[in-house]
């Protein structure tokens, strides 16, 4: 397996909310959201639950749903204890890469996507208004992009009590690749664009390094952070050992 990864605060923002994990087998991206520095204390909350929660041999879907289920309830409770993070929230999208298979979770909109040979596909839903307009067929994924309303999340981290949080898992084959992305590489850079960009690169950290480079030439309005993996059947064997 090889990975590259890299979070960049982009040209307009003061400050960086994104954030990425990688250990082991699990991974993911974080995009935080509030007032002053409340969605960089949102993510790093989201990031640290997650990575510090054990899997002690359950169901990687049952163990990542009560991980997601443990990082709303501490966001949650930190924005009521504290009145500067009142209302914080975060996306969360997790990928644990287990033998032959794969797991992702997700909350809000960035994004989990594979790409295998020629193909880019998009593996999780955006949980905001304009993907649920996209998904309706109301709205092209290209108007989406440029949609003034396109930050609006139906689901985030940490904004309830409680959350409704997408897992699921999929098979995996050698050479496979799953990027992890937040909304500030897939809105300057369309699919067929990251498509090109991650086949055109042999090691993951190259890609990665080139995808933000053209989200910035592009204006990069909003933090970006990509994780890409690169999966191999030899770990198996490794691991195996
Ligand atoms: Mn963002």
């Amino acid at each position: 397996m090889l990975v590259g990864a890299r979070t960049d605060i982009g040209l307009v923002r003061k400050t960086n909310e994104d954030g990425f994990h990688i250990g082991g087998n699990l991974f993911a991206v974080a995009d935080g959201m509030g007032g002053h520095q409340a969605g960089e204390v949102a993510s790093r909350l989201a990031l640290e639950v997650l990575a510090e929660f054990q899997i002690d041999g359950a169901d990687p879907t049952d163990y990542l749903r009560r991980a997601f289920q443990r990082a709303n309830e501490v966001i949650y409770t930190r924005a009521q204890q504290d009145k500067t993070l009142v209302g914080m929230g975060t996306t969360l999208t997790a990928l644990f890469i287990g033998e032959g298979s794969l797991w992702v979770a997700h909350v809000g909109d960035s994004r989990a996507y594979l790409c295998r040979g020629q193909e880019l596909v998009q593996l999780t839903q955006d949980h905001s208004v304009v993907g649920e307009l996209v998904r309706n067929g109301n709205l092209s994924a290209q108007e989406a992009r440029f949609h003034p309303h396109r930050n609006l999340l139906t689901r985030a981290l940490g904004t309830a009590p409680a959350v409704e949080v997408d897992v699921f898992a999929a098979k995996w084959q050698d050479e496979d690749k799953v990027l992890l992305c937040t909304d500030g590489l897939s809105g300057p850079l369309d699919d067929d664009e990251i498509r090109q960009i991650i086949q055109g690169h042999d090691h993951p950290q190259g890609a990665v390094d080139e995808l933000i480079r053209q989200a910035r030439r592009r204006g990069a309005p909003d933090n970006v952070t990509a994780v890409l993996i690169k999966l191999a059947v030899q770990d198996e064997a490794a691991r195996g050992r």
